[in-house]
Order: C-alpha cells, then structure tokens, then sequence
C-alpha cells in the first residue's frame, strides 16, 4: 500500500507529486490525464518563470519535472469513489480497481458547468463543445452560438467572430465580463447578441444543427441555424469524492484550512476543487506543494 495517493493531473496534483517523491513518500498517482486546465489554455503571462509560455507547454514542464522522480503513476481511469478506511484510504476506479493509502490528496480541479437542456449530451462532441480555444478551428467559416455572458463566453466570442462566418451570443443576464473585454468584443459585424435569453433546445440528427432560445422578457422563441455551440457559463468544482467524507462549500468546493486539511486526519486538498480564493495556477501549485509537505508531516506522526 502506498503512503499516499494524489488524486489529479493539473498544476495542483503535478506538484504536490514532486514535493511527494523528493520527500521519498511513496507516492500513486491517479488521474485521467495529465495537465488539467491549462491545456486549454493559449497565452499565459503570469505564471512567474516565464512571461509567456502557452498552457499545453507549461503543463509539459510540469510533467517532465515529475518524472524525474520516481512515482508510480496510472493515468486513464477516473477515481469514481474515496472512503476511509480504519488507519487510512481507499480509492476506486472506472476500470474496476482500488487503491488503498494513509493519506490522499484531492487535486480535482474543475469541468465546464453544463446548460442541462435537452440535446446538449446528446450532441456533445458533435457541435457542442466547453471550449473555443480548443475547438474554435473546427467551426471556421460556420454559423456559430457562444453561451454565456462572462469574461470566458466574451474570449470565445473574440475568437470566433475571426474565423467563423456569424456568431450569436446568448446570455441568461447583460453581460457580465470585465469592461475592457465587453468593449473590445461588442461591435463585430459578424455577430449578434441576444441578451435575456435562455437555451431552450440543441437540435440536430447527429450533429448540432439549430438551437432554440427564448426572450426572458417577452417569452417569444427563436430557432438559430448554427453548426456549433460553445457553452461557456463557468466551472464546477470535481469535488464529488469528497462528498459525505469532508465538508463542501455553497460552490461545492472542498474546504480546507491554510495547511490543506480537510479536517479529516489524512485527507488533504489542493487547488481549484477547494475554497481557497483566486483560481490561478501559481496558486494551485502553492496549495500542492503545501498539501504534499503537510501530508508528510502527518505520515511521519503515524
Ligand atoms: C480557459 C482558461 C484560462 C485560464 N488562464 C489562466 C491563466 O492565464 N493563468 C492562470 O494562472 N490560470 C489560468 N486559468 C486557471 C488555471 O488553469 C487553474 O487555476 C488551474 O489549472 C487549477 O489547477 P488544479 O490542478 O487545481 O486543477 P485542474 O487544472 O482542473 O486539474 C484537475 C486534474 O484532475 C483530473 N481529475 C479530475 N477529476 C478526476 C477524477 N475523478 N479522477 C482522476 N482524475 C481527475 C483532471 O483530469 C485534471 O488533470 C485558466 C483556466 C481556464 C479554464
């Protein structure tokens, strides 16, 4: 049985990983892939160490860092469950397997927050898509509709209105991006803004081909020709596993003290899937330094 499991492959979890391994706590790794968040991610100007690196290469560096230490790692399955157990964890994955350790580190981060209307499963992958910066190319000169009202729904926009032929942004609210954003994206000839509406409907065969919205206002209905939908309405918290064991904010985030802690003895969070403030990679790596350190300090009280 390992000392400890870590649980995520973004910045919180890769770092808690090399804090764990030159600690000589024998470590496993679990995660569905490596790199999280930033693989989504183009420019990034403040990660320190670098005044512009792009998210995918950032991530790589992380990587090779890890592995220049020794530390089991499986990366594919998705931990599907935690529980404690009498001196420790268990884990379980969607390949069937479990793990058992004395201490874990969650470093879930976060997913895309989904619409919820019909649809939208359905024609995941097949027009409907959680972000621009990955799959805007795809769309090129198609009609497309961005969903959101917020700084990440106004980044897709500004993408998209380059490269397809129409984008249409539809927000639940006004918009509620950061000003300068709103001003450099508004105004593109190519799009159109349908502010107070709501998503009613994805439709398509077997690819996105219209979406039904509504005026919240007026009630009144239109149907959008578009071959792709961007939902970009914010993140949730991967923060399931720790259901039942720990305690969840109003957000459903993990709460933690500053040392990491869970309030369970062992069970330590990082990162984006905590209440910590200020969802930021530098910070997620803080956290998980700080966790794999404070996990330490908790084995060798054992
Ligand atoms: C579009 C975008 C742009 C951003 N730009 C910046 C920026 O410029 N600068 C900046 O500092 N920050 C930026 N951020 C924020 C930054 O990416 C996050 O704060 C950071 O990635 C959080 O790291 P994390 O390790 O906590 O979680 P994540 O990066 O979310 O990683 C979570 C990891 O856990 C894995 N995982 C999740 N659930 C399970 C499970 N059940 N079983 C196994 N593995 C699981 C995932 O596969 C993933 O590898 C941006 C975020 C986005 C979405």
């Amino acid at each position: 049985m390992p000392e400890l499991i870590i649980i995520g492959g973004g910045p919180a979890a890769l770092t808690a990983a090399v804090y764990a391994a030159r600690k000589r706590i024998d470590t496993l790794l679990l995660s569905t892939e490596l790199g999280g968040q930033p693989l989504t991610t183009l420019g990034i100007e403040n990660y320190m160490g670098y005044q512009y690196i792009e998210g995918p290469e950032l991530m790589q560096k992380f990587e090779e860092q890890m592995k220049q230490f020794p530390l089991e790692q499986k990366i594919g399955p998705a931990v599907i469950a935690l529980s404690r157990l009498d001196g420790g964890f268990e884990v379980k994955t969607d390949n069937g397997e479990s793990y058992q350790a004395k201490a874990v580190i969650i470093a879930t981060g976060k997913r895309p927050r989904s619409l919820n209307v019909p649809g939208e499963e359905r024609l995941r992958g097949r027009g409907v898509t959680y972000c621009a910066i990955c799959d805007g190319p795809l769309f090129a000169g198609e009609k497309v509709a961005v969903i959101g009202g917020g700084n990440s729904a106004l980044e897709a926009v500004d993408d998209m209105v380059k490269i397809a032929e129409h984008v249409h942004l539809v927000s639940l609210t006004p918009l509620t991006g950061d000003q300068i954003v709103i001003d450099r994206v508004i105004g593109a000839a190519n799009l159109s803004v349908f502010l107070e509406h709501e998503v009613v409907e994805i439709e398509g065969s077997s690819r996105v081909e219209v979406i039904a919205i509504r005026d919240l206002k007026t009630g009144e209905q239109k149907k959008l020709k578009v071959g792709g939908v961007f939902i970009e309405i914010g993140l949730i918290p991967n923060s399931e596993l720790a259901k039942g064991i720990a305690k969840l904010n109003k957000l459903g985030e993990i709460e933690v003290n500053c040392a990491c802690a869970t309030g369970i003895p062992g069970l330590y969070a990082a990162g984006d899937v905590t209440d910590v403030p200020e969802k930021q990679i530098v910070v997620a790596a803080g956290e998980g330094a700080k966790a794999a350190l404070q996990a330490r300090r908790y084995l060798q009280r054992l």
